[in-house]
């Protein structure tokens, strides 16, 4: 028996209930004094691969300098995002929390750049996708239990951290991508984070965007959600010294679009009054979105930093270079795993025992795919010397 709180308590009858969850894959008593999505939450908080985030890019390679977002600093604002909406909906935050902490647990060094590469070098053996990486880690990869591999997470984590995949792999994938093959929702917790997740690098971005000048406040002006928040504050304040009018520019955004989701997705939930998660599920699109005008700002915001800022030709130099390392890394690995430390040669080993040259690769892009961005920097020198 657990000691303390009702996990359950006070939240709704459509959130991620701990009593109807589907549980873990391999059962294990009870956490004392914690729920089981609390419980969730501090095992990826412990893992390697979460510590690990904090040399991994978001938008500017780390060395870049020392205040832009890094994939940890991302993760963490994703989830504050995710734990306001979850509370004010009556969700369970901690699964907001834990599945917003560990969304990115699988992303390669050099951010998109690097994932680019991984795919193309692993076209003939399979894929990567950074998000089922994720799941990947905190399924296989993370090594903290003696009794299994992984972390053993709760069926409903597992399946917010999936939050898309192909078809090619949903299959071999079972309980959790089945929901991909009947296109069943995953629950209101996963939809929250898929849209915290957006919601935070919309808005980091911006200040990062702005930070590096790549992108300017008169070409930001050009998008509503900015201009209009922008004018705010400019009415308001007139011209403020420094970074203080993009930082109040922002913050009014973040609240903005985060009160929009609430708001919908209240009139949404209590239009729709599923009984329980499973209703949820069975609902033909999400629950959780924002009204139509605030998800076209939204939208607006994500083409612009798309072409201005991901697509700018500044970025583009860096990311054929990192692009570059990931490339080699593959390919020097793939020609020779005795060149990984022993506990990747072993893997490979073993891997390719089971299926060949594909295990190969998978056992090569686990470790590629963990490393921060300084560790493939320094692999890349010591591989070509
Ligand atoms: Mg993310």
């Amino acid at each position: 028996m657990r000691r303390g709180r009702d996990p359950d308590a006070g939240l709704a009858p459509w959130a991620a209930l701990e009593r109807t969850s589907r549980g873990r894959r391999h059962a294990e008593p009870p956490a004392d004094w914690r729920g089981e999505f609390q419980r969730d939450r501090d095992r990826i908080i412990h893992s390697n691969a979460f510590r690990r985030l904090v040399y991994k890019t978001q938008v500017f390679i780390n060395h870049e300098g020392d205040l832009y977002r890094t994939r940890l600093t991302h993760s963490i604002e994703v989830a504050q995002i995710g734990r306001s909406v979850a509370t004010a909906l009556a969700l369970s935050e901690p699964l907001t929390e834990a599945i917003c902490l560990a969304h990115d647990l699988g992303h390669t060094p050099f951010g998109h750049a690097g994932q680019d590469v991984l795919n193309d070098c692993m076209r003939e053996y399979g894929g990567f996708e950074h998000n089922l990486q994720s799941l990947r880690v905190v399924d296989e990869l993370e090594e903290r239990y003696a009794g299994f591999s992984g972390l053993n997470l709760c069926f409903e984590t597992r399946e917010g951290i999936l939050k898309h995949c192909s078809l090619a792999n949903t299959r071999r994938l079972g309980d959790v991508g089945q929901r991909f093959l009947e296109r069943r929702q995953p629950g209101l917790e996963a939809q929250v984070a898929d849209l915290a997740d957006a919601i935070a690098y919309n808005n980091h971005d911006v200040d990062d965007g702005l930070r590096s000048g790549l992108v300017t406040i008169e070409e930001l002006r050009g998008v509503a959600l900015f201009a209009r928040h922008h004018d705010t504050v400019h009415a308001r304040y007139g011209e403020l010294p420094g970074r203080r009018g993009v930082h109040e520019t922002v913050r009014r955004m973040i609240h903005d679009v985060v009160s929009d989701l609430i708001e919908e997705s209240g009139r949404r939930l209590a239009a729709a009054r599923p009984a329980d998660i499973e209703a949820v599920r069975a609902q033909p699109g999400p629950l959780i979105g924002f009204s139509p005008e605030r998800d076209h700002e939204h939208r607006e915001m994500k083409k612009f930093l798309r072409a201005r800022l991901y697509q700018h030709e500044k970025m583009q130099a860096t990311r054929l270079g990192a692009g570059q390392v990931v490339k080699d890394l593959f390919e020097g690995f793939m020609a020779d795993v005795a060149r990984m430390p022993p506990e990747h040669r072993d893997a490979a080993r073993a891997l390719e025992a089971g299926s060949g040259a594909v295990g190969r690769a998978r056992a090569v892009v686990d470790y590629i795919a963990g490393m921060t961005d300084r560790y493939a920097f320094q692999e890349h020198a010591r591989l070509l010397g």
